[in-house]
């Protein structure tokens, strides 16, 4: 799956949302996230995001972001 970070915190863009196959970024509070059960991984989100804040889980630095991309994507 792939995660949002919070280099998303009130970006005004939402590029993401518009490529992604299947329909899986959430708005939270001041940014976006990834539900990490829906993502396929395909990977066409992560060069839209002008921020860069969307990154594989498989990076060390998103590992602590995976629960709060699934938490704030089931709550809204
Ligand atoms: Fe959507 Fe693909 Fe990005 Fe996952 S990797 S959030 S499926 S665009």
């Amino acid at each position: 799956t792939y995660i949002v970070n919070d280099l998303c915190i009130k970006c005004k863009y939402t590029d993401c949302v518009e490529v992604c196959p299947v329909d899986c970024f959430y708005e939270g509070e001041n940014m976006l996230v990834i539900h990490p059960d829906e993502c396929i991984d395909c990977g066409v989100c992560e060069p839209e995001c002008p921020a860069e804040a969307i990154l594989p889980d498989t990076e060390p630095s998103a590992e602590k972001w995976i629960e709060f991309n699934r938490e704030y994507s089931e709550q809204w």
